[in-house]
């Protein structure tokens, strides 16, 4: 009887194009997925390095895969993982004999057949070439009725020479990206929409840690405002890791502006106000740039002309993952992640009280920088003011 089990192989992607960070970035993958799967780990399941893979396997015999998948598919920077057995076999005749037994039991419905094999331990003594052809003769031969078909095959069997064998056939997607945190720092300015919780989500898929800051303003909005962005935050984090959601109380300054700013140029000034106290949270944390949702043409506040009026109230650089991105597609991805039911829920932001029914749309920049200018010396101490009071909550 040949020694083979079934394991759970992890595939990662670019980080192996990072070559100074690597391992840090490996070190932090595999902690990641250590920690997602502490409460079901009885001390069977071990998740070691497999030369550019990891591998997770049970040592009381097959892993659970089902219960294990559900925990770490979330984990940005896996690309996928493949459904295996392993084996400590290496002689080819031996591998011939357990991929034919591997490969029987999921061929049922297919007619042809090819062999593909990664052979990563460059000491073994046949090529990839020469293993594809063996054990796809074997298969061949041994009576299964299915043809090799190199070009379209139905099923295609995959060896992997490591420091063990594997073989598979079937692979789930993960969810791609980068490892988190592996890009810096960004804080992110997450309010109940619909779409900074994706802007969010797509930054931290190309690594870079999500700090949320909230405005919320009460008594104008509902406690059930900041409910929605807690629980938007608790869906990121389950991509994410812990995340500590900064809440800023913006009443006082959005009081100020209203009563300073004429009504149709309103909703630039806030979007100044929060991207100065955004940056403040950004130099307390160092963190590299803001995150929004900005989506160009979605709302008057969102053509360029209003975009590149509000660049000036910050020194960190703005990234607007979704800047070209349609609405449909932010919405699909919303569904994607768990984050669309939340941003449904009907409860209004701050942007939406006191702002007027047709809002300047082409600002010029020169003349807001002037206005802001007049007020500064009144309105930077509210600023500090709401920064300094902001609370934090941990979430996880
Ligand atoms: P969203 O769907 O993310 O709310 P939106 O289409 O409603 O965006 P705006 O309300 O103009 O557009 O907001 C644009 C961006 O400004 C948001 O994506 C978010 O990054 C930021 N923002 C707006 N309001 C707040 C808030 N109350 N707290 C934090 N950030 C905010
Ligand atoms: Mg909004």
């Amino acid at each position: 009887m040949f020694d083979a089990k079934k394991v759970l192989l992890v595939k990662y992607g670019e980080i192996s194009l990072r070559k100074g960070n690597r391992a840090h970035f490996e070190h932090e993958l595999l902690d990641a997925i250590r920690r997602n799967i502490k409460d079901i780990n009885r001390g069977n399941l071990r998740v070691l390095r497999e030369q550019g893979r990891f591998l997770i396997e049970d040592t009381n015999g097959d892993i659970d895969a089902a219960a294990i998948l559900p925990r770490i598919r979330f984990i940005f920077g896996i690309t996928g993982f493949s459904h295996a057995i392993k084996t400590d076999c290496r002689d080819i005749v031996d591998l011939c004999v357990i991929g034919q037994r591997f490969f029987s039991k999921h061929c049922e419905r297919a007619g042809s057949f090819k062999i593909e094999t990664k052979r990563s331990d460059k000491q073994y003594p046949l090529t990839s070439t020469e293993i594809s052809a063996a054990i796809g003769d074997y298969i061949w031969k041994s009576g299964l009725g299915l043809k090799v078909d190199v070009r379209t095959p139905d099923i295609i069997l995959w060896v992997e020479i490591r420091n063990h064998v594997y073989f598979y056939i079937e692979s789930d997607r993960g969810e791609g990206g980068l490892p988190y945190g592996s890009s810096g720092k960004g804080v992110l300015l997450l309010s109940g929409g619909f779409d900074s919780p994706v802007a969010g989500y797509l930054a931290g898929r190309r690594g870079v840690e999500i700090l949320p800051v909230y405005f919320h303003s009460p008594p104008f909005v509902s406690p059930r405002a900041q409910e929605k962005v807690n629980d938007l935050a608790r869906e990121l984090a389950r991509f994410t890791g812990r995340i500590t959601l900064c809440t800023v109380n913006f009443t006082e300054v959005q009081l100020f502006l209203r009563d300073e700013i004429a009504e149709e140029k309103l909703t630039i000034f806030l979007k100044r106000a929060m991207l100065r106290i955004a940056s403040m949270l950004a130099e307390k944390k160092k963190a590299q740039c803001l995150i929004t949702g900005d989506a160009i043409g979605q709302v008057a506040s969102q053509t360029v002309h209003s975009l590149a009026a509000m660049e000036s109230a910050t020194q960190f650089p703005i990234l607007r993952p979704l800047a070209a991105v349609d609405k449909q597609d932010i919405i699909n991805t919303a569904i994607r992640i768990g984050t669309y039911e939340i941003s449904a829920r009907p409860y209004e932001d701050c942007c939406t009280i006191f702002v007027a029914k047709h809002p300047e749309n082409r600002p010029h920049t020169p003349t807001i920088e002037k206005i802001e200018a007049r007020i500064l010396d009144r309105l930077e101490p509210l600023l500090i003011q709401a920064f300094e009071s902001a609370k934090y909550c941990e979430i996880l």
